[in-house]
């Protein structure tokens, strides 16, 4: 199954769960509007960069448009789409008045110099201008894009309409960015696992982690369950992983990664393959790199008792049943990860006001979000006996669909 096939799948788990009318499910599934345009700059040493974007509308009726921005070489449409996808069913599980949208650029950003990143980010804003906008699609982070992206579309954008910091979120805080969004996602997804891990009676503390992707998501996450006695035994990035059964020191592994570009060869660990840390025994696995890495071949040696999707769609349908059957908890993405989307609507909820919340503020309201979905979560479980997964589908998709009754459609 392609990743977009997949996310459909468990869409039409959830849609079987609640047996909705059928004609619902064309309505729902289908991307309200797909742009795939070619960006083209001067490199530095003055050949033709001829780069393809993407960005999938997939469903506003609760809101704008919202989802993050990738640059990986590896981005193609049928990806897009499913994460598109993905983000309407996000934003309604936690509640935010925001739809669905993903976008990004086939690069590999590691071979651009930052005067070419910004090119090409300003060239793809002017591709697709009039398609985003702070009341109709709202781009965010996402893989290898950050802070200083997101500031070159908010001054792009602003050069064609005038000062709109709203257009994007994820911005540094000197510029209209928001307190606590850059922990945001990563700290949503301690929030998610510690409402799990209480709901089983368990704790934060004492668990061991294996985390794979040591980014903006991976090293929040890390970090934050590091500090609360959790054990964070491994972390990986594409080039490879370190483990150290005591529990790795998070500050000196972000230290070395910070001095070295990555987290391998530091010096108190031993390495582990991406491959291997997915099946290592810990309690929670904590997939936080690309989609598709648990699949029919190794989730059948998944060790863990959790495994906390802080990445897009990181599970395949067929790992999904495997880990089911094996009593493994998944905790979804479309709730694990939420965190990020929840603080970039209070970033634009700054932004539209003109004002500014501290960044207690901000974690207060996260925690409130992340721990009353995980309780809307728990209640359509109970009334539906289903797995978490199809449980905040069900949620979701119940605000989606009455959403779009309500708009109407003709
Ligand atoms: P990032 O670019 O900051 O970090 C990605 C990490 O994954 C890096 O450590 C990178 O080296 C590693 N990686 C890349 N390819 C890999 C591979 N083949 N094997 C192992 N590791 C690999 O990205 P991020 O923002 O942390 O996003 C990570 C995941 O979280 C993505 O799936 C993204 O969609 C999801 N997510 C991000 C946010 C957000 O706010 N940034 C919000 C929700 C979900």
């Amino acid at each position: 199954m392609t990743p977009y096939e997949t996310t459909n799948h468990f869409i039409e788990a959830a849609f079987k769960v609640l047996d909705l009318n059928p004609r619902y499910e064309t309505l729902l599934i289908t991307p309200s509007r797909e742009l795939k345009v070619e960006v083209i700059i001067e490199k530095d040493d003055g050949s033709i960069g001829n780069f393809i974007g993407y960005r999938v509308q997939h469903d506003d009726s609760r809101g704008p448009f919202k989802g993050g921005l990738r640059f990986h070489h590896e981005v193609e449409l049928e990806e897009v789409r499913s994460l598109a996808s993905l983000m309407t069913w996000k934003t309604a599980v936690v509640g935010v008045p925001f739809g669905g949208a993903k976008g990004g650029i086939a690069c590999d950003p590691r071979e651009l110099s930052q005067r070419e990143l910004e090119r090409l980010t300003r060239a793809f804003v002017d591709k697709i201008a009039e398609f985003i906008g702070p009341k109709t699609d709202i781009p965010a982070p996402d893989v290898n894009t950050n802070a200083a992206v997101m500031a070159w579309i908010f001054d792009q954008y602003s050069r064609r309409y005038g000062f709109s910091p709203a257009v994007v979120t994820g911005k540094p805080v000197e510029l209209h960015g928001s307190l606590g969004r850059g922990a945001a996602t990563g700290r949503g997804c301690m929030y998610a696992v510690r409402e799990v891990l209480k709901h089983d009676g368990k704790s934060l503390e004492g668990q061991t982690y294996a985390i794979q992707g040591f980014g903006n998501v991976g090293s929040w996450f890390g970090k934050l369950v590091h500090e609360l006695g959790g054990k964070v035994v491994a972390v990986s990035d594409y080039k490879g992983g370190i483990f150290n059964g005591d529990g790795l020191d998070i500050p000196a592994v972000e230290k070395h990664t910070a001095e070295t570009g990555s987290v391998v060869e530091f010096s108190k660990a031993e390495p582990i393959s991406n491959a291997d840390l997915l099946t290592m025994p810990c309690d929670v696995l904590v997939p936080a790199a690309l989609g598709h890495v648990l699949t029919a071949d190794n989730a059948k040696d998944v060790k863990a008792k959790y495994v906390l999707e802080a990445a897009n769609g990181p599970t395949t349908a067929e790992a999904n049943d495997v880990l089911d059957s094996k009593g493994i908890v998944s905790i979804p993405d479309i709730y694990a990860n939420a965190g990020g989307v929840s603080v970039s609507y209070m970033e634009w909820v700054q932004n539209t006001q003109n004002m500014a919340w501290t960044e207690d503020e901000v974690n207060e309201k996260l925690e409130d979000i992340m721990v009353k979905a995980h309780v809307g979560v728990r209640e359509a479980q109970k009334e539906y006996g289903c797995s978490m997964r199809t449980a905040a589908f069900v949620r979701a998709i119940r605000r989606v669909k009455d959403a779009t009754d309500m708009r109407g459609i003709g």
